[in-house]
């Protein structure tokens, strides 16, 4: 789980806009983007590079 504070101020690094959390995959999503960033060990890969289209 990641940390609520953590969360709060994690935003996608393209739009800037808000993500959603989802902690059973342990992915970061931005439905502006379609883009999924990834939790490794509780760091999120906040990398435009790294995140998955969808
Ligand atoms: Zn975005």
């Amino acid at each position: 789980m990641l940390d609520k504070k953590l969360l709060d101020i994690l935003a996608c690094p393209k739009c800037k806009g808000d993500l959603d959390y989802r902690s059973e995959e342990e992915q970061l999503v931005c439905n502006t983007c379609r883009l999924i960033y990834r939790i490794e060990d509780e760091i999120p890969i906040m990398l435009i590079d790294k995140a998955e289209k969808f």
